[in-house]
């Protein structure tokens, strides 16, 4: 029988869990608050539980902790990218970024990804599994301690798409934001997502103040369907609705993704389409300069043209922003680091474990 996942309870859960156990109510705050707010790697760093029950506890439960097996460090601007092993030796990467307003946290939700967009390295392998709660979580945890320093915002931007991952990314939310764990602000987390229609309306009854950003990346369906496979589901009139209604919902204004790819979707034509898109819409568009991937021929705009492209939804009154390119000398698109590694590993098994060095 495989052991309950602890780290993916929530508090209410765990309560009950440890009634279930024989132990008292008060056992779950205490172990909630080793595994969310101190972000112990195991039971035996509990050192204020009995060694009995932190005994039961092993035998009864998993308890996930990831190793880093990779770090590379941007000596540009100080970004670091993390592989982390998981416990079934399938690896994922995470990525920490110091900006003036704090420091930022980029997760992966799932391993791989099923969404098949054509620009982006974590597709080309397919899907391998969904993520736990706990396996999202754990990558901010091993962060901070890796780094020693405080994470204030979370952005779930890495390899995955996360509302195919829903019911595991909404406990992990709901963890992460919860006042008796790391307590993060829920306006201080992004959920990026390809646009699984369904699910954003799903999202926008969740009763949570999370930013919803769209990866829209085109301004005709036709554009959109030649980058992305999602747009032969979900047509852009659906996505417009959707995002709509999350905001009426929430109140949270919607962030679109713009990857701007060299003559594919950066001419003044699409910026004029952008721009009706996204003027009946309280929204925000964040221009990311397409991160060339060797697997495919994709372009990155000239610069002239993306500060044009910019231009153009600037005068219409749209708020804009050209994404600055975190950690450029070190693989940056979503999925390369993993990618390498497991190229790398099908010649040889070694790697190298950074906690234990
Ligand atoms: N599945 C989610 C999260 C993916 S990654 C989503 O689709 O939104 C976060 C963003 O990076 C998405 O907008 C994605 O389309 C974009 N992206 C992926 N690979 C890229 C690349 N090589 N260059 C630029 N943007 C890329």
């Amino acid at each position: 029988m495989t052991k309950k996942d602890i780290k993916s309870m929530t508090l209410d859960e765990l309560i009950l869990e440890m009634e279930t156990l024989g132990e008292k109510k008060f056992r779950a705050k205490q172990c909630y608050e080793w595994m969310h707010k101190r972000q112990a790697r195991s039971f035996s760093e509990m050192s204020n539980l009995s060694k009995d029950f932190r005994e039961k506890c092993g035998n009864t439960y998993e308890y996930t902790a990831l190793e880093a097996v990779d770090v590379q460090e941007s000596k540009l601007d100080g970004t670091k990218k993390f592989l982390f092993r998981l416990s079934d030796d399938n690896v994922v990467e995470s990525v920490f970024m110091r900006y003036k307003h704090g420091n930022s946290v980029c997760i992966s939700s799932q391993v791989g990804c099923r969404m098949g967009c054509k620009f982006c390295a974590s597709t080309l392998d397919g899907l391998e599994r969904n993520l736990t709660a706990a396996e999202m979580l754990d990558q901010i945890y091993a962060i901070t301690l890796l780094t020693g320093e405080r994470v204030s915002n979370v952005v779930v931007m890495g390899t995955g798409e996360p509302l195919d991952n829903y019911d595991n990314l909404l406990r992990f939310i709901r963890i992460l934001t919860d006042e008796n764990g790391l307590n993060i602000s829920q306006r201080n987390v992004t959920v990026s997502t390809c646009g699984l229609v369904p699910k954003m309306y799903e999202l926008a009854e969740e009763n949570l103040q999370i930013t919803l950003a769209l990866s829209l990346h085109a301004s005709t369906d036709e554009k959109r369907k030649e980058l992305m496979p999602i747009a032969n589901k979900y047509s852009i009139a659906e996505l417009m609705a959707a995002c709509k209604n999350y905001f009426e919902k929430t109140g949270r204004r919607i962030t679109f993704e713009y990857s701007l790819v060299g003559g594919v979707n950066d001419t003044d034509e699409d910026a004029r389409r952008l721009v009706q898109l996204a003027s009946p819409l309280c929204c925000h568009i964040n221009l990311i300069p397409v991160n060339p991937i060797k697997e495919r021929d994709f372009v990155q705009s000239e610069t002239r043209r993306i500060e044009a492209f910019k231009n153009k939804l600037e005068k219409n009154k749209i708020n804009v922003t050209i994404r600055r390119e975190m950690g450029r000398d070190i693989d940056g698109a979503c999925g390369q680091l993993r990618r390498r590694h497991i190229l790398a590993n099908k010649e040889t098994d070694g790697v190298k474990d950074v906690f234990h060095n």
